[in-house]
């Protein structure tokens, strides 16, 4: 079965491990710093939950981290700058309604890859669902990818971030120099 990806539904299943806690379980970078699990909730700044390429994820506010989003345990702990801005407390994470998480699922599931399926605070599941209707899939250069900890990167996954975009780019920048020659030659 197809889903938006959630903590949950990404990494091993781990019995007795809220979804929040897998990441520090399954992926701790840092060597200067033992394992630990955070025990207090940080009552500021609140993360919110996004859809990025498919994936449910929160960004790390205070570094360039992001994770997946645990949609059963809304906590962020990050396993890069272990949340130190917050004395290395978790932060809560905003999500959506039940119902709009379900009518964001299906809005994006409906479109025939991951680089389409995206969505920020702010997007109604009606306007995804008249951008499905209006189906304009072609894209140049797309939305940025996030990468998240503990995410297996594919060489599809680079061959189409990476590869592609700079693929692109310098099919874009030939084509600017062409019409600069043009202007200015
Ligand atoms: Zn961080």
């Amino acid at each position: 079965m197809m889903v938006i990806e959630t903590a949950e539904s990404y990494f091993a299943r781990t019995p007795g491990t809220p979804g929040a806690e897998r990441v520090i379980h399954l992926h701790w970078y840092r060597r200067d710093v033992a394992r630990f699990v955070p025990t207090e909730i940080a009552p500021s700044p609140v993360a919110v939950a996004v859809v990025n390429y498919g994936r449910w994820i929160v960004r790390c506010p205070f570094c360039r981290g992001a994770q997946f989003a645990a949609r059963d345990d809304r906590r962020f702990f990050c396993t890069e700058c272990l949340n130190e801005a917050v004395a290395r407390r978790w932060i809560r994470v905003r999500w959506p309604a039940a119902a709009t998480i379900t009518g964001i699922d299906e809005a994006l599931l409906a479109r025939p890859g991951d680089h389409w399926r995206n969505w920020e605070p702010g997007a109604s599941v009606v306007q995804l669902l008249a951008e499905n209707a209006a189906g304009n899939w072609h894209h140049s250069w797309s939305t940025p990818r996030d990468w998240t900890t503990g995410e297996i990167v594919t060489a599809s996954i680079m061959n189409t971030h990476v590869r592609d975009e700079f693929n692109e780019a310098v099919a874009a920048q030939a084509s600017s120099a062409v019409l600069a020659i043009q202007v200015f030659g």
